[in-house]
């Protein structure tokens, strides 16, 4: 096995590859790799494309073949889901490596148009995000999407059909324009919350947030929404570390001003960006430290809810037939499952029943639905069969992205099923929203 070299695209590039199986005692696991297939058994693209990967990327890494990596079309093709590094028999986290051979290939070649006018130019900057919002909800609303729908002019142009397809329907007004209504004083408080109001909840989906807000007052808690932009979770995974650093240290400075009991969201990509800000300042000393400081407040509301507030607080009843999906940030990135599916069950009239495989990935993937548009509907619709069989009638989830995806997937096929996040549920059956 010496023979073999990992040509090192960067240092530190394939840290993690260096780690498990170059070490003296660790080159057995080269062997060991490359005679294994477990990860691409366990990998929704490769469910929906039968082609082996990841594990030949697995494999073209180890042989050190740089230029099939950066040509590799698997690189963008991944979800980044993490479902392979769960069955890894060594946990490579092969998320990791896609995101930062992203990286490798932007800071290689540059951004694409694409990327500056959509990560940059509109995910960066919650405002610009809002005129997007304010432009679907009157494309929505003014009749112009049943005219084009009508008239079949979408038709010719499949791609842009898909991403339309995808758009939220109905948007209610932004969260931050409802706070000055929503927002109250909550006298002699338990905990002090900063919201984290991530774009698609401020967006796309404010009833999330405001569900959340005032479910919190009513259990006692004094909510702040500072403004911010984006947690750069989507472009770290675009592999813009860069924009994701500059982001991260806009959040710190503001959240951590706040001197805050926890932080809170209730996006599952948001919340896991943010618990590992510390990541991105390996060689900034200072950054690092406030990040972990930082870290240590970040809570996902399902689990906030259930080891903070919970009690037997005069629930209404909802007879409801209640399924749940676990969002790939929040089941690998915080490891919380429980606790959603524990909230739910709570809630009297809830039949609660369990999907086949509820932590496979939908296939939305932050921006995926979008640029890898076969894929994520092959993907989608496995997700979607899986929920049919449950028979139930509400498809839970703790994402907004997941639940832009998901309802894009129901409505495709027809199907007349809300998608939640479970604490518009609670709220409902405790009676703070109707
Ligand atoms: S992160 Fe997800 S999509 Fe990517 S290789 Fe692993 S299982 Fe497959
Ligand atoms: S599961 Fe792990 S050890 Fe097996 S091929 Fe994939 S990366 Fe290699």
């Amino acid at each position: 096995m010496d023979a073999i070299k990992i040509n090192r695209l960067d240092p530190g590039f394939c840290k993690e590859i260096e780690d498990k199986m170059l070490q003296e005692d660790k080159k057995a696991n080269i062997n060991y790799c490359l005679s294994c297939t477990t990860c691409a058994t366990n990998c929704p693209f490769n469910d929906v494309h039968s082609n082996m990967y990841p594990r030949i990327f697995m494999r073209k890494l180890i042989l050190g073949m740089k230029e099939d990596i950066f040509k590799d079309p698997f690189v963008w093709n991944c979800t980044a889901c993490g479902c392979c590094t769960m069955t890894c028999p060594m946990g490579i986290n092969i998320a990791a490596i896609v995101r930062t051979t992203r990286g490798e290939i932007n800071y290689a070649k540059g951004f694409d148009f694409f990327h500056k006018l959509f990560y940059r130019g509109i995910l960066s900057h919650q405002e610009r995000l809002k005129i997007v919002g304010a432009l679907v909800s009157f494309y929505d609303r003014s009749g112009a999407r049943w005219m084009l729908r009508k008239s079949g002019v979408l038709n010719a142009f499949e791609k842009i059909k898909n991403m339309e397809n995808i758009l939220p329907l109905g948007l209610k007004p932004s969260l931050r324009s409802q706070l000055s209504k929503i927002l109250k004083q909550v006298d002699q408080h338990k905990f002090k919350i900063g919201y984290f109001a991530g774009c698609a909840t401020n967006t796309f989906f404010s009833e999330i947030g405001k569900a959340a807000i005032l479910y919190l007052q009513h259990r006692g808690c004094q909510v702040e929404i500072p403004e911010i932009q984006c947690c750069g979770g989507p472009h770290r995974s675009a592999g813009d570390l860069q924009e994701a650093k500059r982001l991260a240290k806009d959040n710190l400075e503001i959240f951590l001003k706040g001197e805050f009991d926890y932080i809170i969201s209730d996006c599952a990509t948001c919340g896991s960006t943010l618990k590992e800000y510390q990541a991105l300042f390996k060689n900034d000393h200072a950054m690092k430290k406030k990040a972990q400081q930082f870290s240590e407040k970040i809570l996902d509301l399902n689990k906030f809810i259930v080891d903070f507030l919970y009690c037997d607080e005069n629930l209404n009843i909802l007879n409801k037939k209640v399924t749940y999906h676990d969002p790939c940030h929040l089941a690998r990135g915080l490891e919380v499952t429980k606790e959603p599916r524990e909230l739910l069950k709570s809630i009297p009239g809830v039949q609660f029943i369990e999907m086949k495989d509820a932590d496979w990935c939908c296939g939305g993937a932050g921006s995926y639905c979008f640029t890898q548009q076969e894929m994520s509907a092959k993907i989608l619709a496995v997700k979607i069969t899986n929920f049919i069989e449950t028979g139930a009638e509400v498809l839970a989830t703790s994402c907004p992205a997941c639940t832009m995806q998901l309802s894009a997937g129901l409505r495709k096929k027809g199907i007349k099923a809300d998608v939640k996040h479970p604490v518009q549920i609670l709220a409902e059956s405790s009676g703070v929203i109707r």
